[in-house]
């Protein structure tokens, strides 16, 4: 670090960052301190994954949640990062502790994963009105904006959460697509468009294939899935 960075450095006040939760001097505007910014550099998605939906694959092995069916109804998945540690925490905030800032790293890259590619739509995931009501936002439209500004790719919120059922997260893997069956929605026209499905994190995947089964049946000529990270699921996808 150059005597003028130092000294730059110094100058700046000291936040929380929002994943380690110390007081540090991060720049205005920034989620993270330098530390956890290295550490999200190693949460890339690596190369030892299906090209197709990200999920880890051993060498020369076809993928098991491929297989599975984990993907019916999307084209592909782009993502930047594993979900854990800095990225779990980061996604956490966003949607339990309102915090916008959290968005921004995770959008920026969000954008890159992207870049370049032409889309009709961005359409994120929405929430059960009265959840939205609770966190004062939707977290997959804030995403969606943000990436919105990076790639220019309009926002379309499209869909529509008819049902409050139970949170997918309190639901152990086999229950989820059940869960989500049949509740949601498309509340505008989508035919012949080429949709970027817009999430926090894919888990199981139940979600977004439940979305996706809506848009292609609402004419949508392919659906993509553009998500912050990627958890490894832990039991099988249905
Ligand atoms: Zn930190
Ligand atoms: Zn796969």
């Amino acid at each position: 670090m150059s005597l003028l960075q130092k000294a730059a450095d110094l100058l700046l006040p000291k936040t929380r960052c929002l994943s380690c939760d110390e007081p540090r001097r991060i720049s205005p505007g920034q989620a993270l301190c330098a530390d956890c910014l290295n550490q999200l550099e190693n949460l890339r998605i690596g190369r030892n994954v299906c090209d197709n939906c990200l999920s880890p694959v051993r060498f020369n092995t076809p993928c098991e949640y491929c297989a599975q069916g984990g993907m019916a109804g999307l084209r592909r998945a782009f993502s930047p990062f594993v979900y854990r540690d800095v990225t779990q925490k980061l996604i956490v905030r966003l949607k339990f502790g309102g915090a916008a800032l959290a968005a921004e790293p995770l959008a920026h890259e969000m954008a890159l994963c992207v870049s370049g590619m032409r889309f009709d739509a961005m359409v994120p995931v929405p929430l059960y009105k009265s959840h939205q009501r609770e966190r004062g936002f939707n977290q997959s439209r804030l995403l969606c904006e943000l990436i919105h500004e990076h790639t220019g790719i309009p926002v379309m919120e499209a869909l529509l959460k008819k049902h409050n059922r139970r949170r997918q997260s309190s639901l152990p893997a086999h229950k989820r697509s059940q869960n989500v069956k049949g509740a949601f929605k498309v509340i505008l026209p989508v035919a012949g468009m080429e949709v970027l499905l817009v999430d926090d994190v894919r888990t199981t995947g139940s979600t977004v294939r439940e979305c996706a089964a809506e848009l292609l049946k609402a004419g949508a000529d392919s659906v993509y899935l553009l998500t912050a990270a990627i958890a490894k699921p832990r039991r099988k996808t249905k």
